[in-house]
C-alpha cells in the first residue's frame, strides 16, 4: 500500500482567475511529471477540504489521476486554489518552476 506515485503541483482556478475558460468547468490543471504534457482533470474534492497553507488555499492530500498522454499514474499534490489575478501572480512567484499558469 506504500507504492507512491510521482507527484506534481496542480492548480484549480475559480472565479476571476478562470475568466479565460468556461465557468462551468471545474478542473485541476497540472503538468505530467512523466512526460511533461499539460493535462487537466475534473476537480473531485470538496472545496471545504482545502486549507490555508503558506498563503494559499491548498488541498494537501491531492488527487491521483492518469495522464492522458502517457497513461501513467501520478498524484497531483498539492492542489492550489486560485481565485484572482493577484493570487495567480503570487502562485507564479512561489512556484516559478512549474509553468502552470501562463500569462497572456
Ligand atoms: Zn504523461
Amino acid at each position: 500500500m506504500d507504492r507512491r506515485n510521482l507527484e506534481t503541483v496542480g492548480v484549480r482556478r475559480t472565479g476571476w482567475a478562470a475568466l479565460d475558460r468556461d465557468p462551468q468547468q471545474d478542473t485541476v490543471e497540472f503538468i505530467c511529471p512523466h512526460c511533461g504534457a499539460r493535462d487537466k482533470k475534473n476537480a473531485r474534492r470538496e472545496r471545504a477540504l482545502y486549507h490555508f497553507t503558506d498563503g494559499f488555499l491548498q488541498d494537501l492530500q491531492g488527487e491521483v489521476t492518469q495522464c492522458h498522454a502517457c497513461k501513467q499514474y501520478l498524484r497531483v499534490v498539492p492542489i492550489v486554489m486560485l481565485h484572482d489575478q493577484d493570487e495567480t501572480r503570487r502562485f507564479e512567484a512561489v512556484f516559478s518552476d512549474e509553468q502552470l499558469v501562463t500569462p497572456h
